[in-house]
C-alpha cells in the first residue's frame, strides 16, 4: 500500500498519523520543527501544547467537549491516551503535563513500525506524486505553504487573533496570601477539590488593576487591523475595555471561592492559577491571555496580591490564526474539492481547540486510511460529537436558500448548539418519571440525553455494538 503523507505533527497530524498506521496503512509524517519554528511552539516534540495545558471538561454527561473526549477514547485516540496518562489535577477538567504528554505522543509515533517521521518544512503545496495527503499545519502554518494554499483555493485569507496566558513559577507565589481551592470545591479526576491557586482582590485593588490594564502599553498589530478576536480567547485588556465589570464576571469571578486566610471576607475578584506540569512547579494564569508588552505584564501582574514577587516562566502573547473557508472548499470527508486525495485536518479547517483539532485529525486519518484500503468512507452520524464538529466544518452554515458556506464561517469549539436537536418525544427521564423538568434542570436533562445519544451512535458507528445494546 502507498503511504499517506501527513504534513504537520501537531495535535491533528499526530492523531491522523496514528489512526492511519493503526489501520495498517504506512504513513510519512513531515514536521518542520526543529528545522523551522513557529511564533508559539517552544520544543521539537510532536503534539506540543502552545498555550494552556487543559483539554477542558472531562464530563461526558453534560459537557460537549467531554462527550468528544469519550468518543475519541472509543476510537482509540492517541491524543486522549497520552493525555490520560499524563494528567495533572484540575477540578473537573482534563489537564496534562505538557512535556510528558508531548513526549508520550512522540515516543508512540516514533516507535510505530508503519510511521516514518521526516523533519522538514513542506514549503509549497504537497506534490501530486505523494498521492493521499493530509495538511495539518495548524493556525501557524509556515508562510510559503499558507500562500500556496491560498493560491490553490483562490479563497480570501481568513484569520483571527488568538492569545496565550503567562506561566508563573510556583515557589514565587506567596501562599500566605493565595490559597488552594477548586471553585465550589469541585473534585475532578485525580483531583482533591484544591486544584487551583487563588489570589484575592478587594474592590480598590480590582479597580486599580483594571485601570492599569487599560493604560498599560500594548503590542501593536497595525498590519492586521480588522482581524477579529476568537471570542473564547479574548485578551484580558480587551475584556477590560468592554466594561469595568467584564473581568469580574469572567476569568476573575469570585464565586465558589472562600479565602482560607480570611474566610469571613469575601474577595471582590479572584485571579486563578492552574497547575501546568506534573511536578507542580509551574502554574498558568487562567484566562489571562494578553497582548500587553512583556515589561508591562510583569509590572501589572505583580500588583496582584500573592504575585508581588512572581517569576514568570513565560509571558503572554498574541498570534494570528489562519484557517480556510472549509464549507465551500472541502467535501464532507475533508477533501479539497479542487484536488481529490488532498485532505485538511485540525485548526486550519476552522475548528478551535486542542481536542477539536485532534478529533478532526482522527477523522481525516480514518477517511484516508479507508480509501487506501479500498473501503468506502463511513461518515460519523450527525448526532455524535464527531459528526457535529465535522458538520460545522464541512456542511454547516446553510443559509435560508440552502447554499453552504455563504454565511461567514467562524472557528468554533465543540458545543451542544452544533448537535442536531433531540427527536420529538425523547424521554428526558430514563427512570420513567413522567413529570416535566423546568429551567436549568431541563437544560441539563437535554444535554444528558444528547450525550447518551451521541455515545450510543458513536459506538454503533465504530462497529463496536449494535445501537440497541450500546444504548443500555
Ligand atoms: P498545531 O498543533 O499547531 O500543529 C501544526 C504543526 O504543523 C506544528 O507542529 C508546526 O510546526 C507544523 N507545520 C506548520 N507548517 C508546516 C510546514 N509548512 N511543513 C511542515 N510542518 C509544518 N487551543 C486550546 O485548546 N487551548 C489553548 O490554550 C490554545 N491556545 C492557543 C494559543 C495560540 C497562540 C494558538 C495559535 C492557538 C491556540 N489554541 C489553543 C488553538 C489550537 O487548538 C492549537 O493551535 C492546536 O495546537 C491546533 O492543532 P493543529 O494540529 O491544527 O496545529
Amino acid at each position: 500500500i502507498e503511504p499517506v503523507h501527513v504534513v504537520g505533527g501537531g495535535l491533528a497530524g499526530s492523531e491522523a498519523s496514528w489512526q492511519i498506521a493503526q489501520a495498517g496503512v504506512p504513513v510519512v509524517l513531515h514536521e518542520m520543527r526543529p528545522v523551522r519554528g513557529t511564533d508559539a511552539h517552544k520544543t521539537e516534540g510532536l503534539a506540543e501544547l502552545v498555550c494552556s495545558n487543559s483539554f477542558r471538561s472531562d464530563d461526558a454527561e453534560t459537557n460537549a467537549v467531554g462527550v468528544l473526549h469519550a468518543e475519541m477514547r472509543l476510537a482509540n485516540s492517541l491524543i486522549m491516551a497520552s493525555g490520560d496518562a499524563n494528567q495533572v489535577p484540575a477540578g473537573g477538567a482534563l489537564a496534562v503535563d505538557r512535556d510528558g504528554f508531548s513526549d508520550a505522543v512522540t515516543a508512540r509515533l516514533e516507535a510505530h513500525p508503519l510511521i516514518t517521521i521526516v523533519r522538514e518544512e513542506v514549503s509549497g503545496l504537497p506534490p501530486v506524486e505523494w498521492g493521499k495527503t493530509i495538511i495539518a499545519t495548524g493556525p501557524l502554518t509556515a508562510p510559503s505553504l499558507a500562500e500556496a494554499i491560498a493560491a490553490e483555493t483562490g479563497a480570501d485569507a481568513l484569520a483571527f487573533f488568538d492569545a496565550i496566558a503567562p506561566i508563573v513559577h510556583f515557589d514565587t507565589i506567596d501562599m500566605d496570601v493565595a490559597w488552594f481551592q477548586s471553585r465550589y470545591d469541585k473534585v475532578g479526576p485525580g483531583g482533591t477539590g484544591k486544584d487551583y491557586i487563588n489570589c484575592p482582590m478587594d474592590k480598590e485593588q480590582y479597580d486599580g488593576f483594571i485601570a492599569a490594564l487599560l493604560e498599560g502599553g500594548k503590542t501593536e498589530f497595525k498590519q492586521w487591523e480588522g482581524t477579529p478576536y476568537f471570542d473564547g480567547c479574548l485578551p484580558i485588556e480587551v475584556m477590560a475595555e468592554r466594561g469595568p465589570e467584564t473581568l469580574r464576571h469572567g476569568p476573575m469571578k469570585p464565586m465558589g471561592l472562600t479565602n482560607a486566610h480570611n474566610p469571613s471576607v469575601k474577595a471582590y475578584a479572584v485571579v486563578q492559577l492552574r497547575q501546568d506540569n506534573a511536578l507542580g512547579t509551574l502554574y498558568n494564569m487562567v484566562g489571562f491571555q494578553t497582548k500587553l508588552k512583556h515589561g508591562e505584564q510583569v509590572r501589572i501582574f505583580r500588583t496582584i496580591p500573592g504575585l508581588e514577587n512572581a517569576d514568570f516562566a513565560r509571558l503572554g502573547g498574541l498570534h494570528r490564526n489562519t484557517y480556510i473557508n472549509s464549507p465551500t472548499l472541502l467535501d464532507n470527508s475533508l477533501q479539497l474539492k479542487s484536488r481529490l486525495g488532498l485532505r485538511f485536518a485540525g485548526q486550519i479547517t476552522g475548528c478551535e481547540g486542542y481536542v477539536e483539532s485532534a478529533a478532526i485529525g482522527l477523522l481525516a486519518g480514518r477517511f484516508a486510511a479507508a480509501e487506501s484500503l479500498g473501503q468506502s468512507i463511513s461518515l460519523p452520524p450527525a448526532t455524535t460529537a464527531f459528526g457535529s464538529l465535522l458538520g460545522h466544518i464541512t456542511g454547516g452554515h446553510i443559509t435560508s436558500d440552502d447554499e453552504p458556506g455563504k454565511r461567514s464561517f467562524q472557528p468554533m469549539n465543540i458545543n451542544f448548539g452544533l448537535f442536531p436537536p433531540l427527536e420529538p418525544g425523547t424521554k428526558l427521564r430514563p427512570d420513567g418519571f413522567e413529570g416535566r423538568f423546568r429551567g436549568k434542570d431541563k437544560s441539563i436533562a437535554k444535554k444528558k440525553a444528547m450525550s447518551a445519544r451521541a455515545l450510543a451512535d458513536c459506538r454503533a458507528w465504530l462497529g463496536g455494538m449494535p445501537r440497541a445494546e450500546a444504548a443500555e
